[in-house]
């Protein structure tokens, strides 16, 4: 009861009936907004091909561990086309399922040389050699 009557718990600020935003706040607002859309559109795009590139780089990685896996077992790498050696390299359980490409590309396995093999993608880097 004596909340309701007394006029002393109100903090004593007074609101003018007709508080909104000004123009130059609705401008001001409008701006900022727009300079912090212009910044970060170019990053969040780049993020999604990173991240792609990141994955493909990974499957590459797989796939070579694998192939070197098979070499250590049967002493020669799997014949055949690429695919064919996917799917050798899955049978022999060295790999999971076969890789695919998160940017649409392909994998290459070159093995001209019988002692050595290269993994590639039609669409990202290849990785370096020594790794
Ligand atoms: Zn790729």
């Amino acid at each position: 009861m004596r909340q309701r009557n007394g006029r002393k718990a109100d903090s004593g600020v007074r609101v003018p009936l007709d508080a909104g935003f000004t123009l130059m706040e609705m401008v001001v607002a409008v701006f900022v907004v727009s300079v912090m859309t212009a910044v970060l559109t170019p990053h969040l795009l780049g993020a999604s091909e990173r991240a792609q590139a990141a994955a493909c780089e990974q499957n590459q990685r797989t796939i070579r561990a694998a192939l070197t896996e098979y070499y250590m077992l049967h002493n020669a790498y799997p014949q055949g086309d690429t695919q064919t050696q996917l799917e050798t390299l899955k049978d022999d359980k060295l790999i999971e399922s076969i890789p695919s490409d998160p940017g649409g590309g392909t994998y290459q396995i070159e093995d001209a040389d019988p002692t050595h093999v290269q993994v590639s993608c039609s669409k990202h880097l290849t990785l370096p050699t020594d790794q």
